[in-house]
């Protein structure tokens, strides 16, 4: 009996994840990979990396060798052997080895797409011009680092203010270059809301980054010193010895739609909860599919490594007659920049509002990561958001310097199993002094939301700040009121509400603040227990500054 030949299109994240279990799964199989690019498995993630030196042997980026998927898998690789077409009635695909030009065809029982996004390069003027990279591939983070050294070069524009251009904005500046970021939206790191993403800005800039926001290129030019120029909508000028473009990725999908499979409505390769394409015999994982937002119920494009992996094996089960099945995507992401992580997960609120769902609220909170008194405490600054009506958790974004993916971790874990803010409440966590609190922060949230939703802590919402009749009332010491405060705000200090608390009128809303939330939650209690219509602005004077950061022009 003739053994199953199972043929994977890509040997990166997915497709040698599949492979490999595959192979755990059948013994017997013939396993196939096909790679257009000279390397498998590969560490695409670690690409910035190795360009900014922080990895210094480009070896290291090679998880797995053509070798060891013989040796360890009896897998065979073939890279630099691309996929050029699929015959669906013969159940074969074309194949062309790239050193020779040699077209072949392959016959497959069982064929899995894993070919990866690739990297937008808008039809701008200039676009072709030499120093315009994009970061992909090994070999393209070793052309960046040629030019860099051959062009001995001091600056760099980045386009592109997401992840990768981060990344790559911080490991330049690791090279010693100047770099400026220029971004179309208002704000850095599209998947946070703009509130959450100032202080990722503010710590870029006091790196020395030059953020140029709110702004689109219009083309490329070279200037008489040899450098690239970045031409903007606004008729702005950026100049820089390189350009990095990473304005996001495309799904590889050119091979799926020739072979006339179904694409979804984001353009995606069309898969179900077990990878299966629109045709039996194929399958499709990783950057190039399109799956479900478990938050939002729609069709999204997520193009991140742990999805791909798991997606990966699941369609190796069900090619070797296993039933799993792939649960959908909440984009749990982490980007280290400088000494801060800005991790997510599940739904900003910009996606809720964008996805027409409006029973939510959110909470801003600004815990320290482990007990205050245990030296080394940093802020982690922390927004959740929540179903109002029965507390089902929607989303996390966190920012700070330590332990920021311990909490998001968690809370995307809660988000998985349905959890709600009262589970977070009372999530039992690892805590000794250096670690956490007590109450650690994923408590804290919890505790804050679920007080909200219990009707003891009700939330004023920032959005209407000044639009009320409401008195504005902030329970910091006068000295910290002297030094900012809210226009408007009255300043009476928490340990005085009691006793002054005539001063305050009953036939009004009194919305209240403090720092970061605490005090004005005790100071909120106070004045309800006293008969007083009191709301807690979340997140306090730091949330504050926040929110009056992204909306400034
Ligand atoms: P890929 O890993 O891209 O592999 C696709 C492979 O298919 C490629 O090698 C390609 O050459 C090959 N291929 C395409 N078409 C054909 C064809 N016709 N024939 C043969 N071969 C073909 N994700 C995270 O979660 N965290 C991170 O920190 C992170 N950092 C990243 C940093 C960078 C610079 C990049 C580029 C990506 C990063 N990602 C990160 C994303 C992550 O790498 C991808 O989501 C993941 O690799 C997708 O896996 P995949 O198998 O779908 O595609």
């Amino acid at each position: 009996m003739s053994h199953k030949r199972i043929v994977m299109v890509g040997g990166v994240a997915g497709g040698a994840s599949c492979a490999a279990r595959c192979r755990r799964l059948d013994e017997k199989a013939e396993i196939l990979i096909l790679d257009r690019g000279p390397y498998v498995s590969f560490a695409n993630c670690g690409l910035p990396y190795y360009v900014g030196g922080v990895i210094k042997e480009e070896s290291k980026l090679l998880l797995a060798s053509e070798a060891l998927f013989r040796d360890r898998f009896n897998i065979t690789v073939r890279t630099q052997h691309e996929a050029i077409a699929i015959d669906r009635e013969k159940r074969e695909i074309e194949v062309r080895e790239l050193a020779t030009g040699r077209v072949y065809r392959e016959s497959y029982d069982a064929l899995v797409l894993s070919p990866g996004a690739s990297a937008i390069r808008p039809p701008l003027p200039g676009i072709d011009l030499p120093g315009i990279f994009v970061l992909r591939t090994i070999p393209d983070s070793r052309e960046i680092r040629a030019w860099i050294e051959l062009k001995q070069a001091r600056s760099a524009v980045v386009v592109g203010g997401g992840f990768i251009g981060l990344e790559m904005a911080e490991n330049l500046v690791h090279r010693g270059l100047s770099v400026t970021v220029v971004e179309m939206l208002n704000q850095v790191m599209p998947p946070l809301d703009p509130e959450m993403a100032q202080p990722v800005q503010q710590h870029l800039e006091a790196h020395g980054i030059k953020m140029a926001l709110g702004d689109g290129v219009a083309g490329f030019e070279k200037n008489e010193a040899g450098q690239l120029v970045v031409k903007t909508k606004s008729g702005a000028s950026h100049s820089g010895d390189l350009v990095i473009l990473a304005i996001g990725v495309r799904p590889e999908t050119a091979l799926a739609k020739a072979a006339g499979l179904e694409l979804g409505e984001r353009g995606g390769i069309r898969v179900d909860d077990q990878m299966h394409t629109s045709e039996p015999f194929i399958w499709a994982v990783g950057d190039a599919v399109e799956t479900r937002d478990v938050i939002t119920n729609q069709a999204t494009l997520i193009p991140l490594a742990g999805p791909a992996n798991r997606q990966g094996r699941i369609a190796a089960d069900a090619i070797c007659g296993r039933v799993s099945h792939f649960r959908g995507v909440q984009g749990t992401a982490i980007c280290g920049l400088f000494d801060i992580a800005v991790a997510s997960t599940g739904a900003s609120e910009k996606a809720l509002r964008r996805a027409g769902i409006t029973d939510f609220e959110k909470i801003y909170l600004h815990p320290v990561h482990h007990v205050g008194y245990y030296p080394g405490a940093k802020e982690i600054n922390l927004k959740v958001l929540f179903r109002k009506s029965d507390g089902r958790i929607l989303g996390a974004q966190a920012v700070g310097e330590a332990d920021v993916a311990r909490r998001i971790d968690v809370i995307a874990t809660a988000i998985q199993f349905g959890g709600t803010v009262f589970d977070l409440e009372e999530a039992e966590l690892c805590y000794a002094p250096q670690f956490g609190g007590a109450k650690d922060p994923v408590n804290y949230a919890g505790m804050i939301a679920s007080n909200t939703l219990r009707g003891d802590n009700p939330l004023a919402d920032w959005s209407r700040l000044g639009c009320d009749s409401a008195l504005l009332l902030d329970v910091r010491d006068p000295d910290e009121f002297e030094e900012g405060h809210i226009p408007g705000a009255v300043n009476l200090p928490l340990h005085q509400v009691r006793s002054r608390i005539a001063e305050l009128p009953r036939d009004r809303e009194i919305q209240v603040y403090c720092g970061v939330g605490q005090r004005a939650y005790y100071a909120t209690r106070i004045l309800l227990l006293n008969g007083y219509h009191a709301k807690n602005l979340p997140g306090g004077f730091r949330t504050y500054q926040q929110i009056t950061a992204a909306n400034r022009p």
